[in-house]
């Protein structure tokens, strides 16, 4: 077990990615909290992964990453019930479609302030408190292969999720000196409630039928489907366990070979 000893943080955990990681990380030994948005979602999780392992050291706790009294409240419920955090994935963001033309400053908001500001914030919050337990840290912010290049309808996403791949740069070279470590992981397509999401306004803006979209992108990853969410495990894993411990400020891909058609 990798994780022994440890706690972790999956902001967004109550489902899809961030789900799949907070069980591998149980598998491996730590002790989770499932911070998310939606607190019925996160019961609910809790509730089956307890159905699985009676004594699950798992924990939900509501928090919006956008939120700053949110976080602080966060941090202290995971602390009184833990002991503190050891590792953080700041995995929480959300995606709108529409053509340039079209994009709201209510949209763009919506998508910097949870995906940017969000993780920064949360990063900063919980770094701090990794500085003052004194243990250093392992903090893996979720980027997206949408940050690497641009993509049409999805301009603010990709912009949010670029600013998340250069926050990991200049947060983990700036905390590992404090002995925090901070990496990025960049997925391709997943096969989550997010991606129903995606191939739903597709079909609107393309005039697509309901899962076309999401079989052509699937069929173009060179691995020959799309990710899904247990496919992201091995990373999150990796980068949260001393075996990465000399890898700093970087954002793996893990994407399959590719991700758009
Ligand atoms: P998802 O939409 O299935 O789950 C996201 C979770 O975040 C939900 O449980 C939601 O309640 C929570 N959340 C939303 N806003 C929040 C907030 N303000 N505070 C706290 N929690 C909040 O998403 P997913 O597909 O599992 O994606 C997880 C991560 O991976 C995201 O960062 C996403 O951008 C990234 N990603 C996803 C894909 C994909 O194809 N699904 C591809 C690349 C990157």
């Amino acid at each position: 077990m990798k994780l022994e000893q440890r706690t972790a943080v999956v902001t967004g955990g109550a489902r899809g990615i961030g789900l799949a990681i907070v069980k591998g990380y149980l598998r491996e030994g730590a002790c989770v909290a499932i911070a998310d948005i939606d607190i019925d979602a996160a019961e609910q999780a809790v509730v089956e992964i307890r159905a699985e392992v009676d004594e699950a050291p798992v924990m939900a706790v509501r928090l919006d990453v956008a939120d700053a009294d949110s976080r602080q409240a966060m941090i202290s419920a995971v602390e009184a019930r833990f002991g503190g955090i050891d590792i953080l994935v700041n995995n929480a963001a959300v995606f709108d479609m529409a053509p340039i033309l079209e994009v709201s400053e209510t949209s763009y908001d919506r998508q910097f302030g949870i995906n940017v500001k969000g993780t920064f914030f949360t990063l900063q919050a919980v770094a701090a408190h990794m500085v003052a337990r004194g243990q250093g840290g392992k903090i893996i912010n979720m980027a997206s292969q949408a940050g690497r290049r641009g993509e049409p309808l999805v301009s603010m996403y990709c912009a949010s999720k670029a600013a998340v791949i250069s926050l990991t740069q200049s947060c983990g070279l700036d905390l590992i000196k404090q002995g925090i470590n901070v990496n990025g992981i960049a997925p391709g397509v997943v096969d989550t409630p997010m991606w129903d999401e995606v191939d739903a306004l597709f079909a609107r803006y393309e005039g697509r039928p309901p899962g076309e979209k999401k079989r052509l992108v699937g069929e173009a990853v060179p691995y020959g489907r799309m990710g899904r969410p247990e496919d992201h495990v091995g990373a999150a894993v990796f980068l949260a366990s001393a075996d990465s411990d000399y890898v700093v400020a970087q954002t793996l891909n893990v994407d399959g070979g590719n991700w758009m058609s």
